[in-house]
């Protein structure tokens, strides 16, 4: 991509009473546009970022042998009236007929019951990655808290609670490698059921002071606990808690019987006797996600994202007027391009100085600079974007390391 012709452009200044990292560096680095309040448009730079932490989410829900769906953001009422739900505060009701999607149990549940007769379907689980709505009080904190934002839902069915419980173990590993993947550590955290469920829930939570979640981790087990929760001592070592703010980029619940009840959706066991189906329930803020990313890796200068999700790998810089170099810059992009290898390419007619500040702000993971001086010295000039290191090195390396 041209950054000369790119949709995403960087500024300097920043209108907006948000104290957050993400809200700031997301929006001055050129990733998100506000809207509105909670609402968010994603430039280029922010969509290409999205879609990998969409593709590392995809890939890790199907490594759990879950289908990929895609529900309705229009729920029919009819469907919350079942479950009680049709007056949950953070409903967006657009018209009588509809509630715009704040969770799609209500949608999955009949979905999998038009499918189960007998245990011999069982079990399976759907997942999508969609846009939800909730009319979040305070929409705040960027990307944290949005009224329209994505998130990745899955649910999974059951014919009883072991078999759940096996589901819901090799889910919580498929989670910490989503977060990983995507540069963060999380901790696993004990928290209520909220509107879904009265037993407890689990949230995966990412330390940073821009959290709205307080919890309490154990100094020696790691394990967590949800303020919510009267939790004194660790209960599973007994060590002490010490008290952290955390941001939930995930959640997830066992349903039991909830939804299955309100649907009544049974199958025949190996008995011939009908018995309601066990479900879980799985979320993943994937914006938020994004946002969170922003608050733990960035530094006085600008965003740092981890080569994973990052929006380019390369930040190509061409510097002075000389015909020569541009043309070596301009061979490069061109070169890069063929290897498949994403590059943002700053061939604006802008002094160096500006043109390093920005490579700093957007936080591309290497940035290479092509001048009459590093050719001088025989190629370009590279510089990862988390070290001050810089070295020359030639056309062919840099082309050979980053195909690797
Ligand atoms: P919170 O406690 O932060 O309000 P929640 O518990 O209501 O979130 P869930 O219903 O568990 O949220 O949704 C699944 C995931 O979606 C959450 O773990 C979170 O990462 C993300 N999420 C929830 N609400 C929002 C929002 N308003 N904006 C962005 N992401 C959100
Ligand atoms: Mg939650």
């Amino acid at each position: 991509m041209r950054l000369s012709q790119s949709l995403s452009q960087t500024s300097k200044t920043f209108s907006s009473d948000d104290p957050t990292a993400n809200a700031k560096l997301l929006t001055q680095a050129g990733f998100v546009k506000r809207e509105s309040a909670g609402v968010y448009s994603f430039l280029p730079f922010g969509w290409r970022v999205m879609r990998k932490i969409i593709e590392i989410i995809r890939e890790e829900m199907n490594a759990v042998d879950a289908q990929e769906v895609l529900m309705p953001a229009l729920v029919p009422i009819e469907y919350w009236q079942k479950t009680g739900r049709d007056n949950v505060e953070i409903g967006f009701q657009p018209s009588e007929k509809y509630i715009l999607g704040w969770s799609h149990e209500e949608v999955v549940t009949p979905m999998g019951k038009q499918r189960i007769k007998s245990y011999r379907d069982l079990p399976f689980c759907a997942f999508q990655i969609q846009t939800k709505f909730r009319n979040e009080a305070r929409a705040k904190s960027g990307l944290m808290r949005g009224r329209e934002f994505m998130m990745k839902d899955a649910y999974s069915f059951h014919a009883n609670q072991a078999d759940l419980e096996k589901y819901y173990a090799r889910m919580k590993q498929a989670y910490f490698n989503v977060f990983g993947r995507c540069g963060l550590e999380s901790f696993y955290v004990d928290a209520p059921g909220g509107e879904f469920t009265k037993k407890r829930s689990h949230e995966f939570q990412v330390l940073t002071e821009a959290g709205e979640d307080k919890i309490f981790v154990c100094e020696k087990c790691k394990l967590a606990w949800n303020s919510e929760l009267e939790v004194r001592k660790c209960e599973k070592c007994g060590g002490k808690l010490v008290e952290k703010k955390g941001a939930e980029v995930g959640n997830i619940f066992d349903l039991s019987t909830r939804f299955s009840e309100a649907f009544d959706v049974k199958y025949l066991d190996e008995n011939g006797k009908q018995q309601l189906v066990v479900m879980g329930c799985y979320g993943i803020g994937v914006s938020r996600i994004m946002a969170v990313v922003a608050e733990v890796h960035h530094d006085e200068k600008g965003l740092l994202w981890p080569e994973s999700i990052a929006p380019f790998a390369v930040h190509l810089v061409s510097l002075g007027k000389d015909e020569a170099a541009k043309k070596a810059a301009e061979e490069l992009y061109e070169e890069l391009n063929k290897a498949k290898i994403e590059v943002l390419f700053d061939e604006r007619d802008a002094a160096a100085g500006a043109k390093f500040a920005d490579a700093d702000l957007i936080g591309i993971p290497l940035r290479v600079v092509v001048s009459p001086k590093t050719l001088e010295a025989g190629g370009v000039e590279i510089k990862k974007r988390n070290s001050s290191e810089v070295n020359t090195i030639s056309v062919k390396e840099l082309l050979k390391s980053l195909q690797k």
